[in-house]
């Protein structure tokens, strides 16, 4: 029986569980932790069982509660060794104690208890930004967020995987026409920016994803609606979907 969970998704926030009820472990880590207790807590999870954090990158809403909930519960995080390597003044700056900072390099298989994962480069403006593959049990999981573009490596493990948590930042009419100044919305449509609803439809084509469920994620509240997206994915989406709009969360307890 394994419980996954959206805890929160976007830019104010974002965090994803992965528990069997003995053990869990999360993807990025972006609140505080009692915030994190409260988002865990509705999915009959505890901060307790958490056993080790894994970080996509280090921008403040992913990683800045990831030293709190180190030093308050001793949990290990693990992180990109190339993020450690370039980045090693904005990792200091989380202030996670230094034997629980672990380096990892993409495809090394980190196992946790029952777990076992492991993460693949992706394109972003934060040097040794990754995704996150988490299996347990025969069962496979894809967390792609934060990414400019995707690649084939991307497409073949997504096309593995039973549930997708994939990017849908935002609707490219919307970022054109809206408040953003230029050179935002020229980051964030780069390709080391975010994923367009457009990039993260035409994904889940070309993988081939034919898995349980997509969790579109990291959806903007200024430059998306989801009213659009969910329109947009009913159309093309293969598989049942749930657009996680920011400030909320979903998931399953114990499938
Ligand atoms: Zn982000
Ligand atoms: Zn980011």
């Amino acid at each position: 029986m394994l419980t996954w969970a959206v805890l929160g998704s976007g830019s104010s926030g974002n965090s994803y569980l992965f528990s069997d009820g003995t053990t869990s472990i999360l993807i990025d880590q972006g609140y505080s932790v009692a915030e994190l207790k409260r988002r865990l807590a509705h999915f009959q999870a505890s901060v307790d069982q958490v056993q080790a954090v894994f970080v996509t990158h280090l921008h403040p809403d992913h990683a800045r509660g990831v030293g709190t909930l180190a030093r308050m519960h001793r949990v290990p995080v693990w992180i990109h060794a190339k993020t450690l390597e370039v980045q090693p003044q904005e990792v200091a700056a989380l202030n996670i104690p230094h034997p629980l900072v672990q380096g990892v390099e993409p495809f090394q298989t980190i196992t946790v208890g029952p777990f076992s994962l492991f993460c693949y480069e992706t394109s972003h403006d934060c040097e040794g930004s990754v995704g996150w593959v988490i299996a347990h049990g025969g069962r496979t999981f894809m967390v792609l967020t934060d990414a400019g573009v995707t690649d084939e490596v991307q497409r073949r493990l997504a096309s593995g995987a039973e549930v997708l948590f994939l990017e849908a930042n935002y609707d490219v009419q919307m970022l054109k026409s809206g408040p953003y100044p230029p050179f935002l919305k020229a980051r964030i449509a780069s390709t080391a920016g975010h994923l367009s609803n457009d990039d993260a439809l035409t994904f889940l084509a070309e993988s081939g994803f034919c898995g349980r469920h997509v969790y579109f994620i990291h959806i903007s509240d200024t430059n998306n609606s989801v009213p659009l997206l969910e329109a947009a994915a009913r159309r093309v989406s293969p598989v049942p979907f749930t657009v996680c709009a920011k400030g909320t969360y979903h998931g399953v307890v114990g499938s």
